[in-house]
């Protein structure tokens, strides 16, 4: 059955081929985007997930196009990365804000809706980083981080209505914010991935694909690994 999906940040990267792949099976599929637009096919909404009005009027155009969203991927995610000794405040808490109190501001949104039809998928785009730590990245790593405790207290406060909420934990994904790392980096990280290569923006939605689908009901509060084998499972 068709479901009524939105994925934050669908307008390019990781979100595009999420809902690229939803789509193709057959779901109703809307995106967010902040300025560029709606990708061709796609149903667009302009949202900045920083914004609570925003997102509200974005919620309303989608439930009025397509039903009420039954399907949330909470994708959009920024990086500012430096060490912690040069990181201001305000760098944390705009990748904070965006990251973590973004997917807060929407999953609140979807929950009213989700609750009254008796169904519903949260899916948290997480990061490796969330789980391992990165040197560099102390507010994204935090953002991600907290996206396991957003989601396994939704599991436990919406569980009994079928509902679930789990996360989806990439490792590195070939997209713009991976081509942004300069390429000494790119190396170093290559040789510590089990696979001994990048991941298609593909691989990440076909994880997310099954989380969405029917078939995953049995499985709430979940971290999912696609990483390569970088985190080891974890
Ligand atoms: P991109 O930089 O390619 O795309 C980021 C997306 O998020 C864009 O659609 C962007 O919109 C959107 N976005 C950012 N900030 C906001 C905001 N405030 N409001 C609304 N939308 C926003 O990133 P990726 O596709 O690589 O990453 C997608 C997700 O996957 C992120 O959460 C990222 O942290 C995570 N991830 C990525 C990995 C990788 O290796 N690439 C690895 C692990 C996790 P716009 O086009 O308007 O800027």
């Amino acid at each position: 059955m068709g479901r009524s999906v939105l994925v934050t940040g669908g307008n390019r990267g990781i979100g595009l081929a999420i809902a690229r792949d939803l789509a193709a099976q057959g779901h109703k599929v809307a995106v967010t985007h902040r300025s560029s637009g709606a990708p061709d096919g796609l149903f667009g909404v302009q949202a900045d997930v920083t914004d609570s009005e925003q997102i509200d009027q974005a919620f309303k155009l989608v439930e009025d196009h397509q039903g009420p969203v039954e399907v949330l991927v909470s994708n959009a995610g920024i990086t500012d990365d430096t060490l912690l000794m040069r990181m201001s405040e305000d760098q944390f808490t705009r990748v904070v804000d965006a990251n973590l109190t973004g997917a807060y501001r929407v999953a609140k949104r979807a929950s009213r809706n989700m609750l009254r039809g008796k169904f519903g998928r949260f899916i948290f785009v997480s990061s490796v980083v969330g789980l391992m730590g990165s040197a560099g990245q102390v507010n994204y790593a935090a953002s991600k981080a907290g996206l396991v405790g957003i989601a396994r207290s939704l599991a436990r406060e919406l569980g009994t209505r079928n509902i679930t909420a789990n996360v989806v934990a990439p490792g590195f994904v070939k997209t713009d914010m991976t081509d942004a790392l300069p390429d000494t980096v790119r190396e170093q990280i290559l040789k510590t991935i089990p696979a001994g290569r990048y991941a298609d923006p593909a691989e990440i939605a076909a994880a997310i694909r099954f989380l969405a689908s029917d078939e995953a009901a049995y499985i709430n509060g979940a971290v999912l690994p696609v990483d390569g084998g970088l985190g080891m499972g974890h």
